[in-house]
């Protein structure tokens, strides 16, 4: 056996036996690459009476201080997290949300987005094209008509009736990304992957190894205890054309209850819709777990099922409860959170996970 096969089985055991120890309880550590279980307390985030704002990955720092020109002067948590979600949206650096976002196989930019209030209302968009604000969109899903979720060209008809302008959104750096993905993919699909150092851009065909997804799920409670999510991405850059992603799916990428918190997601799409997986944390939530404890447990059930797949996959979660604790929890080493409130604008937190060194 190669040192690589007997590594790769080691760690497969070495995790199973683990998540068979954790027994769907949360007393276990995580788990490090050679089986031990790594010890770390749970980070706690004190709650908070005031407003605070939370967003996955390190984007979401300059989206938070967007958002917080909102919650700092009182406004609603609804407004900040739209438009803290257009600041990564607009970001011509980043390639996995808005314009810029790296286009599927076909070299169409198509991006998915979701919001939510603390009522239940919600919209969302899906493979939606040439609108730079697939966020603003879904909210008018939400506020101007009866439905929740818009696809494809009807999504795009309903943006341009509501004023959206109609725009290239690949750009020239995102084009050659794709074209040079194009060389070496036969057209595979790359559904997947995490760990930023991943087979050196191997498996993603990403410049300098970087990972092909990301999303920003964003999280906010205001002065006044209202609580709001929004969340979008391009999705996982080359997918097949018309892929749906976890984002635009309530329940799966993002969900809100005013009575309990809320809660968001990134990583592979599939597995959090396969496991409602935004709807789960929140309904951990309301059966007494802390928000980490709810994010961990999700991902947990996500790894029981997919042990061998999930050496290599990456989902993470984020949730804010009522009363503003923060919670977080990824299968892969590598995910961040970002927390704003009165005393802190740019705090990023590392996330416990699984995993707790890269894959490689
Ligand atoms: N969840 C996103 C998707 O599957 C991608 C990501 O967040 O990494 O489209």
């Amino acid at each position: 056996m190669t040192d690589r096969r007997r590594f790769l089985k080691a760690s497969v055991l070495g995790a199973s036996a683990s998540i068979l120890a954790w027994g769907g309880k949360l007393a276990a550590g995580p788990i490090n690459r050679s089986g031990k279980l790594a010890a770390g307390p749970a980070p706690r985030t004190p709650p908070t009476t005031v407003a605070r704002v939370v967003s996955t990955w390190d984007f979401g720092i300059a989206a938070n201080q967007a958002a917080w020109t909102i919650l700092g002067k009182g406004g609603h948590a609804l407004d900040a997290v739209e438009f803290g979600v257009q600041v990564p949206e607009s970001d011509l650096k980043n390639h996995s949300v808005g314009r810029a976002g790296y286009p599927d196989r076909d070299g169409h930019v198509s991006l998915d987005a979701s919001i939510m209030d603390a009522d239940g209302n919600c919209g969302a968009v899906a493979a939606l094209e040439h609108i730079a604000h697939p966020i603003s969109v879904a909210r008018r899903v939400m506020e101007r008509t009866p439905h929740v979720l818009l696809v494809g060209e009807g999504a795009l008809q309903f943006a341009l009736e509501q004023g959206f302008k109609k725009e290239e959104l690949l750009t020239p750096e995102s084009e050659m990304a794709w074209h040079e993905w194009l060389k070496t993919a036969k057209y595979q699909p790359s559904i997947n992957s995490e760990v930023h150092d991943y087979g050196k851009g191997g498996s993603t065909g990403m410049p300098g190894g970087a990972n092909n997804h990301d999303t920003i799920g964003m999280l906010a409670i205001d002065a006044q205890g209202r609580l709001a999510g929004a969340c979008t991405t391009s999705g996982m850059a080359w997918k097949m054309r018309g892929r749906v992603g976890d984002s635009p799916i309530i329940g799966a990428g993002l969900y809100v209850d005013g009575e309990i918190g809320g809660a968001t997601s990134t990583g592979v799409g599939e597995e959090v819709i396969r496991n409602a997986g935004s709807f789960l944390v929140v309904e951990l939530m309301r059966q007494g777990r802390t928000p980490h404890e709810a994010c961990k447990e999700a991902v947990m059930r996500i790894v029981k099922k997919r042990r061998e797949a999930s050496k290599t996959l990456q989902v993470g979660f984020l949730a804010l409860n009522r009363a503003g604790e923060v919670g977080a929890y990824a299968i892969q080493h590598g995910f961040s959170y970002a927390v704003c409130d009165a005393k802190k604008q740019d705090g990023l937190i590392p996330s416990q996970s699984v995993y707790t060194t890269s894959y490689s």
